[in-house]
């Protein structure tokens, strides 16, 4: 059942008792993340203009399964009794028709240090496979913006712990976002505990000193930049580009793939993301979101869906209770809010 909490009120921090410190998850879900995203790299350095030119999909695969293999694997480690709501299962790995793939898999694992069997991997994988509730699960996007990562363009792994359908940690590991003036392919890792602020840190360096992340401060709608789906099969362009004149935006929009867009609002190269429905019924997935939902509510900012309802994380893999996402610097939410319903197409209504 929907309860349809509005605002910030239900995830913000403002009316909730001190959280729990997470320390133990955060190291560790920081540790997982770290390690998937040498292997998405390494994997995404290898495809050519040949395999595009093929629309040869299965490095995103390899990199996928790899991916959540290895998070799942660290998580069971650690919190053997945490379900994880993932968006891959091994199924067709475990196929004999699957068996050369499976090898590919194994051996990218391998490569970081995973020294595993095809089975230990699929088993590995399927800890991902949950689909309910439960009142504290993770989840788990391994290669979030699988377009972005075949064009060699932007990706994310997104995981993030949420406890009562409240998230507590969430980690983005974002491994083509430049990094101040480091050079460029540095990555980004960032993170987030409800209460705690939001940081990041260069993506290879873990003992680098993190650095606080903060939405930015502008509030005339006139002066905003936002941030949407390359897909406009994700999120509809038509209708952006509706709310930007009525909102007197100026600025082009940037364009990017995953969970970076929550990134670039979190740390201030944004002030708002828009993820506009494509077709009424579409339900977003709690691994496209949770992460960076907690990154941009800690670094100051609001979510929201478009209808104005937080995003309710009660009803297992899918935001059931939702219609698409709103995120702003929280500056002038409702006002953006209220130009997405009325530029809203008919069949959205
Ligand atoms: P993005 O990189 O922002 O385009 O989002 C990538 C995510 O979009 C994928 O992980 C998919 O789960 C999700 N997705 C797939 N189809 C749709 C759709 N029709 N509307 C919104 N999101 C979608
Ligand atoms: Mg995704």
């Amino acid at each position: 059942m929907c309860s349809g909490t509005t605002g910030h009120t239900f995830l913000g921090v403002k009316h909730q008792p001190m959280p729990a410190s997470f320390q133990r998850e955060l190291e560790t879900a920081l540790t997982a993340v770290r390690q998937a995203a040498i292997v998405c790299r390494s994997v995404q350095s290898a495809i050519t203009t040949e395999s595009l030119a093929k629309k040869d999909k299965s490095p995103v695969t390899v990199a996928d399964f790899a991916s959540q293999a290895i998070i799942c694997r660290r998580l069971q480690h650690d919190f053997p009794n945490d379900p994880v709501i993932g968006e891959e299962g091994a199924a067709e790995l475990r196929l004999p028709a699957g068996g050369d793939f499976l090898a590919r898999v194994v051996r990218e694992c391998t490569a970081v240090g995973v020294v595993a069997s095809g089975v230990e991997v699929c088993d590995w994988i399927d800890r991902g496979e949950t689909s309910e509730y439960s009142p504290r699960f993770w989840t788990l996007d391994p290669i979030d913006g699988t377009k972005g990562f075949l064009r060699k363009e932007q990706y994310a792994i997104s995981l993030a712990l949420i406890i009562n359908g409240e998230i507590e940690v969430g980690v983005l590991g974002c491994p083509n976002m430049p990094f101040a003036n480091k050079p460029d392919g540095t990555g980004v890792l960032a993170w987030a505990v409800r209460g705690q602020g939001a940081w990041m840190q260069p993506l290879s360096e873990p003992d680098a000193s993190p650095t606080r992340i903060m939405v930015t401060q502008v509030s005339k709608t006139t002066e905003m930049r936002f941030c949407e789906s390359v897909e406009s099969g994700h999120s509809s362009h038509d209708w952006s580009g509706l709310i930007a004149s009525e909102l007197g935006i100026q600025l082009e929009p940037i364009r990017m793939d995953s969970q970076c867009k929550y990134l670039a609002v979190a740390r201030g190269d944004a002030d708002l993301y828009l993820r506009l429905p494509t077709r009424k019924g579409y339900q977003e997935k709690i691994w496209d979101h949770a992460g960076g939902i907690l990154v941009v509510l800690e670094a100051g900012g609001e979510v929201t869906d478009i209808n104005g309802l937080a995003p309710d994380f009660r009803h297992g893999s899918s935001l059931t209770c939702n219609e698409g996402m709103v995120v702003t610097n929280g500056r002038g939410h409702n006002t953006v809010v209220t130009a997405v319903k009325t530029h809203a197409p008919p069949e959205m209504t």
